[in-house]
């Protein structure tokens, strides 16, 4: 589909019916981004100040957290008073979900967001329009760095819905948004080569999805001696540690330069890397902080405040990964924040029992069908050893129903095969690893 027609006929009307004025807050993101630090900073303490005070105001589970703390919305005269607010975890969101929300969450126009992550509990997050619409905005503006603009055609490696249901949501989705759905759970030479003709016919401007599938589609290019259609200007990968080894192979095959984009599921664009190769902070929607507990080395556990969502405040959010923040200045003349250095999102590979790799996303939207129709589980983590068998770690909740078990079985067997082992184990807790991290899927296959 041409651009201009996807975006005008569809991507920002169906947008602007959920109450998300994504052209106004773009328009202001591309001024933003070069506003002097000063004016950047002074933005950032005005709208932390006006969320704290909404927040201690309008939901019980903040004003009791101040409270306790002894801090007070009228603390925060400077930014670096912020530091002396609490932090919020994932699991402070799970357990006070009815009181973090404010009356806020009530509107028809909110959001729901379930995120799997990597830390092996779902979180769901409500937001409100303008948040999603500030969240959509900066993304734009940032994928604008790439050459590609609302309604550039997409090919996206990327998960597939397992329901039916969500299915032909996600297909309407990529309609809407002009993109091509190439499955991330789905990965053959057979499905590379379909995947392959089809682009030539849809010719799409850039790739987007998940570095390892990526990497995999362009291995099979060059295996092959294929080369991608010539309407291809950039590449953008995303939730998946980009290292060098990975984009200069891409580059190598490809000839293109390859963007990274860092986030997470509950406040949306955390950074996105410019034409220079920094990675710059979405300063206008968020306030990103590196908690160390050195406080020499500059590089610690992120935490996120995001100032457009009221109907549940996120205030100093503990993302989960760890990273470095720069006060350097970019050649590329913006003058957005830098992050530097991100530890974290590495997943492992799966196999099947022809020795298939298998993305790790796929165990999550198991779990995550599971969550949306039976429930009953916690917390999971699943292991497989190096004869391919699979130990599946359930933390249980009281609703918890025996057939769950081969429930689960059935459908991880369905891709991974007859001839692959499940054992169940019941836990209380799920451990970490030795770095603090809880990861959700965990592979000695290539141990
Ligand atoms: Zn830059």
């Amino acid at each position: 589909m041409n651009s201009t027609i996807s975006k005008y006929l569809f991507y920002l009307p169906s947008t602007y019916l959920r109450g998300e004025n994504v052209s106004r807050y773009l328009k202001f993101s591309r001024q933003f981004q070069y506003w002097d630090r000063d004016d950047i900073s002074a933005f950032q303490l005005n709208s932390l100040r006006k969320l704290v005070n909404f927040a201690y105001e309008n939901s019980l589970f903040y004003r009791k957290l101040y409270d306790e703390n002894s801090v007070h919305p009228n603390d925060l005269k400077e930014l670096k008073d912020f530091s002396n607010f609490p932090t919020v975890s994932k699991q402070d969101i799970v357990e006070h979900f009815s009181t973090i929300r404010t009356k806020c969450s009530y509107s028809p126009l909110v959001t729901h967001k379930t995120t799997g992550g990597s830390t092996g509990r779902a979180v769901t997050i409500i937001k409100n329009a303008r948040a999603l619409a500030h969240e959509r905005a900066v993304t734009w503006r940032s994928y604008e760095w790439a050459g590609v603009t609302i309604g550039s055609p997409q090919a996206r490696f990327w998960g597939i819905p397992l329901s039916q249901f969500n299915q032909r949501k996600y297909r309407l989705i990529d309609l809407v948004t002009n993109r091509q759905r190439f499955s991330a759970f789905d990965i053959s030479p057979d499905s590379f080569q379909k995947f392959y003709e089809k682009l030539h016919r849809f010719r799409p401007q850039y790739l987007y999805g998940y570095v390892s599938v990526i990497l995999q589609f362009v291995n099979f290019l060059d295996e092959n001696d294929l080369t991608l259609p010539d309407s291809v200007a950039s590449i953008i990968t995303t939730s998946e540690i980009l290292t060098e080894t990975t984009r200069t192979r891409i580059g190598a095959v490809t000839g293109l330069k390859v963007y990274n984009e860092y986030g997470c599921g509950e406040v949306g664009s955390i950074a996105h890397e410019c034409e220079q190769g920094n990675m710059h902070i979405m300063d206008e929607s968020l306030y990103l902080e590196a908690q160390s507990k050195h406080h020499s080395s500059g590089s610690g556990s992120l935490l996120v405040s995001d100032f457009h969502n009221y109907a549940m405040p996120l205030i100093r959010y503990e993302v989960g990964d760890n990273a470095q923040l720069s006060n350097d200045q970019c050649s590329c003349g913006r003058t957005l924040s830098i992050l530097k250095k991100i530890h974290g999102r590495e997943y492992d590979t799966l196999y099947d029992s022809q020795f298939n790799p298998i993305h790790p996303e796929y165990v999550m939207y198991v779990f995550e069908e599971i969550k949306d129709t039976v429930g009953g589980i916690k917390q999971f983590q699943v292991l497989q050893h190096k004869d391919l068998s699979m130990e599946i770690s359930l933390v249980k909740e009281e609703n918890f129903l025996d057939q769950t078990e081969r429930t689960l079985e059935n459908k991880l067997k369905s891709k991974f095969g007859e001839g692959v082992k499940f054992n169940f184990r019941y836990v209380d807790t799920i451990r970490r690893e030795a770095s603090g991290k809880l990861r959700l899927v965990k592979s000695q296959v290539n141990t």
